[in-house]
């Protein structure tokens, strides 16, 4: 394979990269580094069989350079993170719907596969128990940021099924819920690897809410043999795939969690939505995935548990802290 990995160095692009590169197959990032990190490519940034570009999804002429020449694109680059989206919303949306424009038309242009990373975003307030690929929408009001990320996401499924339908663009759209695992960052407000960092510091834990949502984490390892093998599936081609875990878990039960693996005294403070997030942010209460079609499509069962997600986590994390220098690079 001749791959491209668009957002190479985030850190879902950053494992897929590893596991593509560990197998033999010819890998391009395209990152902007602007959420990623080279720091995440360390494993593979000697390797001859990868390359690092640095540049935006939005640079068309960029674009179609990197992926002139390659079989398959790996769509990952996106604005993501809650703070990422309340925070700026416009960029977010541009990023999120130009970017993708952009890669969608070159891999045509170019001949080759195509999948795209999309969301458990795109149910929005659905929180039927196990929801199935056909599930409805349910968003939020239209003149609410908050529900940017998700209309993006769900305009992006769109224009990849669509050129898939009208070109025979072989393309699998990917609905990621709540994928964790090492390297992702705190930053932009993901909860596993903030609740991690907190403990760890001995800072409060900061359960926004009453914590009571609820949450299937699933694991970076589960779900990245998964992506490639759909990629070599045609049954999946033009269809939209749920992968995440099993284990369903409130949030304040995900805090009890770190808590007890990290052996941390940290206390758990309650933080109101509206000081988390600003006024008028609407979270799901439930977002569970039914992953039927994953399983029947490649056989997909999530292997690792939340207690082995955390704790690959809390030691990835504990190693990070222990080489500040390789971290900040
Ligand atoms: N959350 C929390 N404390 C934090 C960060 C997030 O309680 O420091 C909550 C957040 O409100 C949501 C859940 O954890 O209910 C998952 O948040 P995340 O941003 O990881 O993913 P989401 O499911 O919102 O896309």
């Amino acid at each position: 394979m001749k791959a491209v990995v668009t957002g190479g160095a985030g850190f879902i692009g950053s494992h897929l990269c590893d596991y593509l590169v560990a197998r033999g197959h010819q890998v391009t990032a395209l990152d902007d580094l602007s959420t990623g990190s080279e720091a995440n490519l360390t494993q593979v940034a000697q390797d001859p069989a990868f390359e690092l570009v640095k540049g935006s999804i939005l640079d068309q002429n960029l674009v179609n350079e990197v992926i002139e020449g390659s079989d398959t694109v790996f769509h990952l680059a996106a604005a993501v993170g809650v703070h990422t989206i309340v925070d700026n919303p416009l960029r977010s949306l541009h990023t999120n719907l130009h970017g993708t424009e952009n890669v969608v038309e070159a891999a045509v242009a170019h001949g080759a596969r195509f999948m795209v990373a999309s969301t458990s975003e795109v149910y929005g307030k659905n929180d039927t128990d196990g929801l199935t690929e056909d599930a409805d929408r349910i968003l939020g009001s239209a003149l609410k940021s908050r529900w940017s990320y998700a209309a993006a996401k769900g305009l992006d499924e769109l224009v990849a099924h669509i050129y898939g339908e009208q070109s025979g663009l072989p393309c699998v759209i990917t609905r990621f819920f709540n994928i964790v695992g090492p390297r992702q960052t705190g930053r932009y407000g993901m909860v596993v690897p903030r609740f991690v960092a907190q403990a760890l510091n001995d800072e409060p834990i900061t359960v926004y809410g009453e914590g009571t949502q609820r949450r299937c984490f699933g694991s970076v390892f589960d779900v990245i043999p998964a992506v490639v093998q759909l990629m070599d599936t045609p049954e999946a081609y033009n269809k939209a795939v749920n992968l995440g875990g099993h284990e369903e878990v409130s949030i304040k039960g995900l805090a009890d969690r770190v808590l007890e693996l990290t052996g941390s005294s940290s206390a758990i403070s309650y933080v109101s939505y509206e000081d988390a997030y600003g006024k008028g942010y609407e979270d799901m209460q439930r977002r569970m995935p039914d992953t039927t079609l994953a399983n029947r499509l490649i056989g997909y069962t999530p292997q690792r548990n939340l207690n082995d997600i955390i704790t690959s986590i809390v030691d990835h994390t504990r190693a990070e802290d222990a080489a500040p220098q390789a971290a900040a690079v």
